[in-house]
């Protein structure tokens, strides 16, 4: 038996109370890699009672900004240390391609933790933002909220470990991470680099376990405070209700189905590459692909023959191997539920002119992997083109003018983020600025950066990550009050009482 990877709670690694374990399965091979320790209701309790004490007791709300700030960068400096092994395990357990895990999810880590250093050390110089009164000096204060639960989805388990823990414990609070059951392993080492990091005990703690109980117990533990959960919108919408029983705060990052339009004035060559991008990276298991492009008339056949023939160019293979441009998906039950989707296009009447099958891959016959898909004579009312299918499927759907792409676009219960394609910048500009969705990329996709706020308008969430948006989403607002007054005779609304 491989060696068992523990959880993490109150600053030492432990088996569950239990005992009991899960396997995690290698998507490029179909084969288990790895044991898990799988948290259940009492390894909750003793995490949130963990996390509890060292926000209640413990130093670290207490400390100075710029203190915590050294950790985070610690905690940096840790994942690069180690960055050769993570994104090995990255790949391995989340079958995105290793120049993927090497060029994107590690530095994104990096990133994450020294921006979110940068913003802690910047606390303690902080300037009332409050109007002035004559009467009274105000001013506001910002502190931690307390312990928060953050629960994660497979597709980026590295980046979502730093976005999650990152913007937390800079603002002074503890934390409890969920990682999801398909891909728990970096989640648990970001954990124990947070150790090694001389962050205190029972401020990071990780808890690999099924969403169903150990998740639900953790959104219901009146030990927590706030729960900061990415994942799909049906879960979301079950974590609003289950949270509402303590009125925790709640932060949402869900589902899309997010548009890149191409304007007829285009670059083509440039916006080919950037539309395959911004559909097929990670397999299009990201929340905010580029899954409807919308093509002007203009240039819709030329840009459509370009399309196929550069995505039937893409390589599918084994996430270890730099040669994939496309590794597995995460999970057989994830393949089937791509193969359901492209099923249901062609019984909706849309035309697979690219992919729609899966992917022979050889010496690797027991991996998850499909074809880059893309789908053609797709009208927006589709299934397909309506639905989030989290897999390398591209609706393609044609319109007129800069009036109808804006609608069609707008026209989903989702808006989490979207692109326009143009060189005549204004133009774009104006139909970005149209568009209901938290984040949109102009002549380019996926730039997403801890700088910049990220999150949803409708079904694809409340609340913002990254950038001081997402810091004060950790954050309570005091505002305290200094009578300048003085004196009975300068308060008149006490009369209302006293007379
Ligand atoms: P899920 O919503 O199924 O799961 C997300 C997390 O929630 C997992 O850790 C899961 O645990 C846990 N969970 C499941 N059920 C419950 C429950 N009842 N109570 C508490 N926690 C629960 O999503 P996926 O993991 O399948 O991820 C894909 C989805 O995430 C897509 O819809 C995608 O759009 C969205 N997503 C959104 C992002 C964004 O930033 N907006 C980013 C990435 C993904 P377990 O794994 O054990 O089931």
């Amino acid at each position: 038996m491989t060696d068992l990877h523990q959880l993490v709670i109150d600053g030492e690694l432990s088996a569950s109370a239990t005992g009991e374990t899960f396997e995690s399965i290698d998507p490029s091979t179909g084969e288990s890699f790895a044991h898990v320790a799988k948290a259940g209701a009492e390894d909750v309790k003793r995490a949130a009672e963990a996390a509890r004490k060292a926000f209640d007791e413990g130093p670290w709300p207490r400390m100075r900004g710029r203190d915590r700030a050294k950790a985070l960068l610690a905690v940096a400096d840790g994942i690069k240390k180690h960055a050769p092994d993570l994104a090995e395990l990255e790949s391995r357990d989340s079958g995105g391609t290793i120049r993927k895990a090497q060029n994107a999810d590690i530095g994104m880590a990096i990133s994450t933790f020294r921006f979110y250093s940068e913003l802690a050390s910047r606390e303690d110089e902080e300037e009332p933002l409050l109007p002035r009164s004559p009467m009274s000096y105000n001013y506001l204060r910002r502190e931690p909220i307390g312990v928060c639960a953050a629960i994660a989805p497979w597709n980026a388990p590295l980046q979502m470990a730093s976005w999650k823990i990152a913007p937390a414990i800079a603002a002074g609070n503890t934390v409890i991470l969920k990682p999801a059951s398909f891909t728990p392993l970096t989640s648990i080492e970001v954990g124990k680099i947070c150790l090694e990091a001389g962050i205190p005990e029972g401020v990071v703690n990780v808890l690999p376990g099924p969403g169903a109980a150990a998740g639900e117990e953790l959104v219901a533990s009146p030990l927590v405070d706030k729960v900061a959960f990415t994942g799909s919108t049906e879960i979301g919408m079950r974590i609003m209700q289950i949270a509402s029983g303590t009125v925790k705060k709640v932060t949402l990052e869900l589902g899309g189905k997010s548009p890149s339009i191409v304007l007829d004035d285009v670059d083509l060559d440039y916006a080919v590459d950037g539309a395959l991008w911004g559909v097929f990276f990670h397999q299009g298991q990201i929340c905010s692909a580029g899954t409807r492009l919308f093509l002007q008339r203009g240039i819709h056949d030329d840009f459509f023959a370009a399309l196929v023939k550069r995505a039937e160019e893409l390589k599918v293979g084994p996430a270890l191997d730099p040669g994939s441009d496309q590794g597995p998906l995460v999970a057989r039950t994830q393949l089937e539920t791509v193969e359901r989707y492209v099923e249901i296009g062609r019984e909706e009447g849309a035309e697979v002119a690219a992919g729609g099958e899966r992917a022979t891959v050889p010496g690797h016959q027991g991996g998850f992997y499909y074809r880059p898909t893309i789908l053609a004579g797709v009208n927006n009312s589709m299934r397909v083109a309506q639905e989030e299918i989290f897999g390398p499927v591209l609706a393609v759907i044609p319109f007129e003018d800069d009036d109808e792409a804006v609608r069609l676009a707008n026209e989903s219960i989702y808006g989490l983020a979207g692109a326009v394609w143009s060189r005549n910048v204004p133009r774009a500009v104006q139909i970005a600025e149209r568009l209901r969705a938290g984040t949109v990329w102009i002549n380019d996709y996926h730039m997403i950066n801890p700088r910049y706020p990220f999150g949803g308008y409708k079904e694809s969430g409340i609340g913002r990550e990254h950038g001081t948006l997402g810091f004060n989403e950790y954050r309570e607002a005091k505002h305290i009050h200094v009578d300048l007054a003085g004196g009975r005779d300068r308060h008149p609304w006490w009369n209302t009482v006293l007379g």
